[in-house]
């Protein structure tokens, strides 16, 4: 399956580069990076200093049309939208589109200290839940699989990388 993977506001190239490495040898998707022309000033809330995630979805819709696979959105700005504090991503539940933020994957954000290793893994896993939903998956109740939902970092840490049997039997 074909993953176009769009960076938008983001400038960690190793970080990119590395998901698009893991992401080929380690999965099934076949990624490839694509440049889409979000216009992100319109989505920021300046009560909220954060970008209404919903709103990069909808742009990326019109966007996308001749892509055939699935389209996500990698950026670094913090994510919200109005009934969430915030959120490490979203996506389409069976659709085409999904959006990690990697804002609050950062450890630095946590403890002020940086560790790239997981912020790597964090955004894999982030990456697996939203393509998760993409192919029709809801949250799951085990805690070990990667569909398990994320209110917080401790959660992201806690749950697996990959999908749990019965949610690899419900994948469409
Ligand atoms: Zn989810
Ligand atoms: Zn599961």
């Amino acid at each position: 399956m074909k993953i176009f993977i769009a960076p938008v506001k983001f400038s960690n190239k190793t970080l990119l580069n590395d998901v698009l490495l893991h992401l080929k040898q380690k999965s099934e998707y076949q990624p490839e990076e694509i440049f889409l022309d979000i216009k992100i000033s319109g989505l920021y809330s300046h009560e909220r200093k954060q970008y209404y995630s919903t709103g990069f979805i909808e742009q990326a819709i019109k966007l996308t049309e001749k892509y055939e696979g699935k389209v996500l959105i990698l950026t670094e700005v913090d994510l919200y939208v109005p009934v969430l504090t915030f959120l490490f991503g979203e996506a389409q539940l069976g659709g085409k589109h999904s959006l990690v933020s990697v804002c609050r994957l950062h450890e630095e954000f946590y403890s002020g200290q940086g560790n790239y290793n997981m912020l790597l893994g964090r955004t894999l896993k982030e990456i697996h839940h939203e393509l998760g939903h993409n192919f029709g998956l809801r949250h799951c109740n085990d805690w070990d699989c990667v569909m398990h939902s994320s209110n917080g970092i401790e959660e992201v840490d806690i749950k697996g990388n990959y999908f749990c049997n019965s949610c690899l039997k419900n994948l469409i």
